[in-house]
């Protein structure tokens, strides 16, 4: 919890880009100042104007207030008070994130980083794929002319920023990736370390995908298996129809007859279901399943029958 509350102490002070003042912390935040080490340095805000803390739209002068205490004077809303405090704030160290954020994607520490101005870095080439920090997203969406410095043929463009509370998705056309900075990196160890996929962007295949019967999901249309695929595999209707037939015999040989009568189809064999069809050649999807129903079903040719064992493992725990 310390490194999740910590990383998102660093993304709010990059997103801000401002020193904030220690008394404003939270007690979460500031409970996590011993663990962020080099990454936030001390530093002090200058006092002598503050952010009217009724209206929080103008900046105004301090005053003595002739008690001892201090007051603002905003145009809109005429003297303010202002809590006592001793200007004692913390910055985040940005040369270190950059740094950091190098290392976590593996990008070549010879080409340098790139300050484009505005609060937008180029942090270099992670596998020939051009990476930019920015501060604000929408700064990166307002001007493409950055994004074609920094273009290059066959790779595409990483754009890292803090979240964005209008856009979502997938703001840029192809060629253009959008990592949102606290769901994609994390503070691991002193350092940041880079999620590879994003578990928020996929939260419904992951509840049904979820494997009840052996690699299979509840109703077999999605299969856990890591050898073949890093993410949950789909299957169509006709697919997972067969998967379930082949399940139910628990892992003895039965013929396609048997197999295809169960799973209600009209086609020869569970094979057919699997050929990839000569439009989907080269699409990820279809070679999943090809890959998926190899690695699962075995087939005696000669017999003719086609056997799913990891069904019969399944049968050993389900008497257990
Ligand atoms: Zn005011």
């Amino acid at each position: 919890m310390a490194a999740h509350d910590a990383w998102a102490l660093i993304c709010r002070l990059f997103a801000g880009g401002t020193p904030v003042l220690r008394a404003t912390l939270s007690s979460r935040e500031a409970s996590v100042l011993s663990v962020l080490g080099k990454a936030v340095k001390p530093t002090v805000v200058d006092q002598s104007f503050v952010l009217c803390p009724h209206c929080q739209q103008h900046r105004a002068q301090v005053w003595g207030d002739g008690r001892g205490g201090r007051m603002c004077r905003c145009p809109d809303c005429g003297p303010v008070t202002i809590e006592t405090n001793d200007g004692a704030a913390l910055a985040l160290d940005e040369d270190w994130l950059r740094q950091k954020m190098r290392l976590a994607l593996g990008i070549e520490s010879r080409d340098g980083i790139d300050d484009l101005g505005g609060g937008v870095w180029r942090l270099g080439e992670a596998r020939r794929s051009p990476v930019l920090l920015a501060r604000d997203l929408s700064r990166v969406l307002h001007e493409p002319a950055l994004l074609d410095r920094v273009r290059v043929a066959g790779g595409d463009i990483q754009v890292i920023t803090p979240r964005s509370s209008t856009t979502r998705g997938s703001p840029f056309g192809t060629g253009v990736q959008w990592l949102r900075l606290e769901e994609r990196f994390t503070f691991y160890g002193g350092g940041i370390t880079f999620i590879a996929t994003s578990p928020s962007a996929t939260p419904v295949v992951a509840d049904s995908a979820t494997p009840v019967n052996g690699p299979f999901s509840a109703d077999f249309r999605w299969a856990t298996l890591p050898d073949v695929q890093a993410t949950p595999i789909q299957f169509t209707d006709g697919q997972s129809k067969v998967l379930g037939a082949l399940w139910a015999f628990k892992g003895e040989a039965t013929t396609a007859e048997r197999i295809m009568q169960r799973a209600g189809l009209d086609s020869a064999k569970p094979s057919d279901l699997f050929k990839i069809k000569t439009k989907d050649k080269g699409k990820p999807e279809p070679a999943a399943q090809h890959a998926a129903y190899g690695a699962l079903v075995v087939t005696q040719q000669r017999a003719g029958l086609y056997a799913m064992p990891c069904a019969a493992a399944g049968k050993e725990v389900a008497m257990t």
